[in-house]
């Protein structure tokens, strides 16, 4: 299969990024994965075999964030910002400032400092392409989100906002905002607890990381003019972030 360049992918260790490095890998592009767990990074990349590279990468440091992308090739057209995620549920009068400063570091300033660092390469490929991994916690508020539904808004502020910026320049902007995905996601968010976690997705079917990751490898691959602003995709069973239909255990 001819190779369509290079994609880097952003939080690749675990959840939507690694399942996004797997099947990006499957369509052809040299994969280029980062995340701050090596260990975990090097297993996906023996899983993909010789088109995948990890290199530690920690989106909230900028000098990572230049290793990181210098050892990346001139061939790089896509860029995949998916690393982030939540920290807690406490409401505002409670909010635990380092949870929000990190929701805030990860989820806005690594997009921009990744898009930052790769954006001359993108645009010199003459066909780039940066997906930005939001939610629909970027457009819903709910009780309990308010550090990560600011986080959340903001990079989609960021990512019209590079939309804007880049008219006329060869390279398209596209968000995915996923509902509820079985990842490590809920375990990060409260801090290890299994029985917390697992909760989140009873009796409901959720999305997994490879239904995100087939969405994310469709929009990538359409022709070059074709770009697809936004997809929001959320499992049937959820209508909004706090409308869930749940099946009695
Ligand atoms: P996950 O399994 O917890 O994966 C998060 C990834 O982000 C991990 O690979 C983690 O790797 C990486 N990461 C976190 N902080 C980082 C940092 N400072 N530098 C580099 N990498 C970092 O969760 P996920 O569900 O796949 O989340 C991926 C994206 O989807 C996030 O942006 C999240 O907000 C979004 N999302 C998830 C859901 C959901 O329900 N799961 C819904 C909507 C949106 P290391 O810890 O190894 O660095």
């Amino acid at each position: 299969m001819a190779s369509k360049g290079t994609a880097v992918i952003t939080g690749a260790s675990s959840g939507i990024g690694a399942a996004t490095a797997r099947r990006l890998a499957s369509e052809g592009f040299k994969v280029v994965l980062g995340a701050r767990r090596t260990d975990r990074l090097h297993d996906v990349v023996a899983d993909i075999g010789p088109s995948a590279r990890g290199i530690h990468l920690d989106v909230t440091d900028t000098a990572s964030v230049e290793s990181f992308c210098s050892q990346v090739g001139d061939d790089c057209r896509l860029l995949v910002n998916n690393a982030g995620g939540a920290l807690g549920l406490s409401p505002v009068g409670e909010a635990d400032e380092s949870h929000w400063q990190t929701m805030y570091d990860t989820n806005v300033m690594g997009l921009m400092r990744m898009t930052r660092a790769l954006l001359a390469k993108l645009i010199d490929s003459g066909d780039g392409h940066i997906v930005n991994v939001g939610s629909v916690a970027a457009f819903e508020p709910y009780a309990g989100g308010g550090g990560y539904n600011a986080a959340k808004h903001a990079a989609r502020a960021v990512t019209d906002v590079l939309r804007i910026e880049l008219v006329g320049k060869p390279v398209r902007v596209t968000e995915v905002d996923p509902g509820l995905v079985e990842t490590e996601f809920s375990l990060v968010r409260f801090d290890g607890d299994e029985e917390r976690a697992k909760s989140v997705y009873k009796g409901i079917t959720p999305l997994s990381a490879e239904d995100v990751a087939d969405v994310i490898a469709f929009v990538a691959t359409r022709p070059s003019h074709v770009d697809i602003d936004q997809v929001v995709i959320r499992p049937r069973d959820q209508a909004r972030v706090w409308l869930v239909h749940r099946e009695p255990s």
